[in-house]
């Protein structure tokens, strides 16, 4: 059996909402986020653990995400597969194929590891966690690398090298906040200095992508 060809009946799904896309080239477009359970990596900075929560998870067939889809809002044809990691979901393919069927366009935001990337998606963000393929980075429609408080030299240099030769290449500090409370920056300070550094020696080819929905309420 082909990783293409497998079907799961059931799907792991943390979050299903209709909300904004925040961060990256397209903030402020309206989508289904549609968070998968379950991820290879355990990142410090992680903002999202509930992906690890089996309290949190549904299992789901494509059919009744679709209908949850339809009901939430009927209009929106616009989804972000996000996590945890999306790769690392048993009948990715599958999945993807069938929303495309149904008339949806599709973006996925992935660290890159756990799987192959679907044909059918119209954007890829690659979020880069660990040393890569250089052909993930061929495929990518945007990188975006989260910065830490403390980055390395080694990121760096790849960041500042990977801005050479990618058209498309966005640094974003890592959040302390799931929310932005009021008057509360959910940034982490040091990190969005790291960011700003990236930016001005970039010369104009890196930019600064911040979770605009944290700020104004949104998942
Ligand atoms: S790759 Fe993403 S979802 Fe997985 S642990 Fe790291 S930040 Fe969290």
């Amino acid at each position: 059996m082909t990783t293409t060809s497998y079907r799961a009946e059931l799907y792991p799904i943390c979050d299903l909402v209709s909300t904004l896309q925040g961060e990256g080239t397209w903030a402020g477009m309206a989508v289904f986020l549609l968070r998968f359970s379950g991820c290879p990596l355990a990142c410090s900075w992680c903002d999202e653990p509930r992906h690890r929560d089996p309290q949190a998870t549904r299992h789901l067939t494509p059919a009744a995400i679709v209908a949850e889809m339809r009901r939430l809002d009927p209009h929106l044809t616009h989804i972000l597969l996000t996590g945890g990691e999306p790769l690392a979901v048993p009948g990715l393919f599958y999945l993807v194929d069938y929303f495309k069927d149904h008339g949806y366009w599709q973006a996925m935001e992935t660290s890159g590891v756990g799987g192959e990337i679907p044909f059918g998606l119209e954007w890829v963000t690659l979020s880069p966690k660990t040393p890569l393929p250089e052909a993930l980075f061929n495929r990518a429609d945007e990188v975006k690398y989260i910065i830490g408080a403390n980055p390395s030299d080694r990121q760096t240099e790849e960041i500042q090298e990977r801005a050479r030769i990618h058209d498309n290449v966005w640094v974003q500090p890592c959040s302390e906040a799931t929310v932005a409370l009021p008057g509360q920056s959910p940034i982490n300070p040091q990190a969005l200095q790291h960011c700003l550094a990236h930016i001005k020696r970039s010369g104009g080819r890196i930019r600064l992508s911040l979770q605009t929905h944290k700020w104004i309420g949104l998942p």
